[in-house]
């Protein structure tokens, strides 16, 4: 079949997984397009002849998920409505051997650093003088700022590092300057990500440096909410909370993964921290940032987790009342320290158990939005929605918590911020009357 061909390229990145394969993305993007190449995120026109795939190899799920994808692209080419695929990201990093030969209908496969060579391949040059530059794929109000690659942390669980390599931590001056650009292009909340935030600076600068790298941040004329994401509890940075405290656009916000709380299994995750020192760690945080909204992530189903320890989890979110948690189900990958135990817990049970566990936090969460209501709070406005304004407060990150339903006639757009008064309180959301025009 003849295959449609272009006069000129068009590029279609899809990306899969989290919020820093999102950033590799939008930073290859701004280097096609400094390079006179036309490139669209998910591109529901399908008027593009190259395809390529960001892909995510962290948990079955996603892995599926991934191949599903680079499938779907190939059949397209198979019936020429495509030219090439091109895959990278973890999934490829990951697997890269066994793919090539599985999937044979793929133009080339690229790893996670391997950014020059995928240029190579589209006709581009790879531009130093580009980073920091991204085409970004998230409205144009607020952006991801990945402020390090890699991790040091050897989680029993995890093939990140598999993936992503050993920790390296960018310049305070290079993050500076991206989040700058991105201010200048109109974003006002950036959320700060990374495999681990809190190791930042330890590899760069021989010292934890995350607090430093908040005050230069905070400095940034019109950047209003910044907000971080991916903190690892052992020795935890307490500074950086007196800077959270001190400094008005930083969000009372953080997202600090757990994974669970019963000492056998911080223990056989290769955690490095216990049950009492989490807690600690938590009691102090709160002391010090007053009414600071907490995130935090479990996983189900490890090797070995017993029905008591569920309940051990089920009992401290009672005792702690997180504002948000997320859970995911243990997913048996291979080349991690865990590979080697037996993945005792069958599937059903491991959903079983993190529904169990999710229904209990949602209790919590809608007590907590119940005592929110008749309060007024600062919100960011995200879009229109079924005729109605969606926004975020500074305790809900982007994609992953609340949302605030904005009753008005007003005219409104996305990221103009604005003072809500809470009417209503529902599991994960919340609804509430506007009460002032645009600050
Ligand atoms: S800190 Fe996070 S990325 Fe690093 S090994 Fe642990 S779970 Fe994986």
């Amino acid at each position: 079949m003849k295959t449609r061909t272009l006069k000129k390229d068009k590029v279609n990145i899809i990306t899969l997984g989290c919020s820093k394969n999102m950033v590799d993305s939008e930073v290859l993007s701004g280097q096609l397009k400094a390079n006179d190449i036309d490139v669209v995120h998910e591109n529901a026109k399908r008027d593009h002849n190259i395809v390529v795939v960001n892909t995510c190899g962290f948990i079955d799920k996603a892995k599926e998920e991934s191949i599903n994808t680079i499938l779907e692209q190939v059949e397209l080419k198979q019936r020429g409505k495509l030219e090439k695929v091109f895959v990278t990201g973890c999934l490829s990093e990951r697997y890269r051997g066994d793919l090539e030969k599985e999937i044979p209908g793929v133009d080339a496969w690229f790893g996670t650093m391997e950014l020059p060579l995928i240029l190579k391949r589209l006709d581009a040059d790879y531009k130093a003088e580009l980073i920091g530059e991204r085409l970004l794929s998230t409205p144009s109000h607020y952006a991801y700022l990945k402020i390090s690659e890699g991790c040091n942390r050897t989680c029993a669980f995890c093939a990140i590092p598999l993936m992503r390599g050993q920790h390296v931590s960018k310049p305070i001056e290079a993050v500076v300057a991206e989040a700058e650009k991105l201010v200048k292009s109109g974003v006002k909340e950036i959320m700060l990500i990374a495999q681990e935030l809190t190791y930042y600076g330890l590899d760069l600068y021989k010292q934890r440096r995350l607090a430093d790298l908040l005050h230069a941040l905070a400095d940034i004329k019109g950047l209003e909410w910044i907000r971080l994401h991916y903190a690892y509890p052992a020795k935890f940075p307490m500074e950086i909370l007196d800077v959270m405290r001190e400094r008005d656009n930083i969000c009372k916000y953080l997202d600090m993964p757990l994974q669970h709380i019963a000492d056998p299994m911080l223990k056989a995750m290769k955690r490095q921290i216990t049950r009492q020192e989490i807690l600690d760690l938590i009691a102090d945080i709160r002391e010090k940032v007053p009414g600071i909204c907490l995130r935090t992530t479990l996983i189900a189903g490890f090797p070995g987790e017993t029905l008591e320890d569920v309940e051990d989890v089920k009992r401290f979110l009672e005792e702690v009342r997180f504002d948000r948690v997320g859970v995911f189900t243990y997913s048996h990958e291979e080349n991690t320290s865990a590979h080697a135990m037996e993945d005792d817990i069958p599937a059903e049970e491991k959903e079983r158990r993190a529904q169990d566990i999710m229904e209990t936090q949602q209790e919590i969460s809608l007590e907590k939005n119940q005592e929110k209501v008749g309060k007024v709070f600062k919100v960011i406005v995200d879009k229109k929605e079924s005729g109605r304004y969606l926004g975020r407060t500074e305790f809900d990150s982007v994609e992953v918590d609340n949302e605030v339903i904005i009753n008005t006639d007003r005219k409104l757009k996305p990221g103009d911020f604005v003072q809500v008064k809470i009417t209503r309180a529902f599991d994960y959301d919340l609804e509430g009357e506007l009460i002032t025009q645009p600050v």
